[in-house]
């Protein structure tokens, strides 16, 4: 299915370096964003090694088939974009663990990941760690992941409410992430696009300060994908967003 796609990213006020990345590969139908951990320089290159490997991988496979080598199982219940996605994600995810083995400073270091890989009808879902998909559709806005963090756990079991998680100081722990460590476990979706639906890749700079609603609001605009995606950054700058925000908005147009 036919998409285009806006995009922007912003260092937030009290940061200097910023630690997300995004990569938008309209020509491969690829689209996706990563926010890294680990401190200073670190957390910069994790997202960057991490987005540049799922690129590469994906754009090394156009015409992969599954009866081909891939670097992990091929499983038959999924696409083969699912497929290509999570050998991807494991890419990358090796790609990272060499550069930790090569460099003191880049030990510990860590990045989230969330991709979105569209073709003629269908789009294949991944995400790792706390960086999200919505899906807006009709006007309804829906939350397509479910963050591995320790707050959506405690959600999940009943501890914790959503406005407390947003405050609460261990909400940037993840329980999941990229950090070159073997046993990596991607979460895979397939979705059915329809024509008008609007899907929004964020980092949790973005939904740390903005609320689902306002999420929805700014998604339902009638404004061009890069204007959507800057709205949503700048109302996170008012609301006094400290971290990195990244936003993408994929739209999947009438064939
Ligand atoms: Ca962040």
């Amino acid at each position: 299915m036919p998409v285009s796609s806006g995009s922007a990213t912003d260092k937030g006020l009290r940061r200097s370096a910023n630690e997300d990345n995004l990569l938008v590969r309209d020509d491969l139908g690829l689209f996706v964003v990563a926010d890294g951990m680990g401190g200073h320089a670190a957390g910069e290159v994790a997202s960057q090694v991490a987005v540049e490997g799922i690129g590469a991988f994906v754009e090394a496979t156009v015409t992969m088939s599954p009866d081909q080598t891939w670097p992990v199982p091929f499983d038959i219940r999924e696409s083969v974009n699912a497929n290509r996605l999570r050998a991807a994600f494991c890419t990358a995810n090796g790609r990272l663990a060499a550069q930790v083995a090569s460099s003191r400073e880049l030990r510990g270091m860590a990045t989230t990941a969330v991709a979105m890989l569209v073709d003629e009808d269908a789009a294949s879902l991944a995400h790792v760690g706390d960086s999200r998909a919505y899906l807006l559709r009709r006007g309804q806005l829906a939350r397509l992941t479910r963050d591995h963090s320790w707050v959506e756990e405690q959600i999940q079991a009943g501890a914790l409410s959503e406005a407390a998680a947003r405050r609460h100081p261990w909400r940037n722990v993840v329980t999941r992430a990229l950090s070159g460590a073997a046993d990596l476990e991607v979460e895979i979706q397939e979705l059915r696009p329809e024509p008008g639906d609007r899907v929004l890749l964020c980092t949790d700079g973005i939904f740390s300060v903005l609320t689902d609603d306002r999420i929805g609001g700014v998604l339902g605009r009638d404004a061009g994908l890069d204007d959507l995606c800057s709205i949503l950054i700048e109302e996170t700058n008012d609301g006094g967003g400290p971290d990195n925000a990244t936003a993408v908005v994929i739209e999947f147009d009438a064939r």
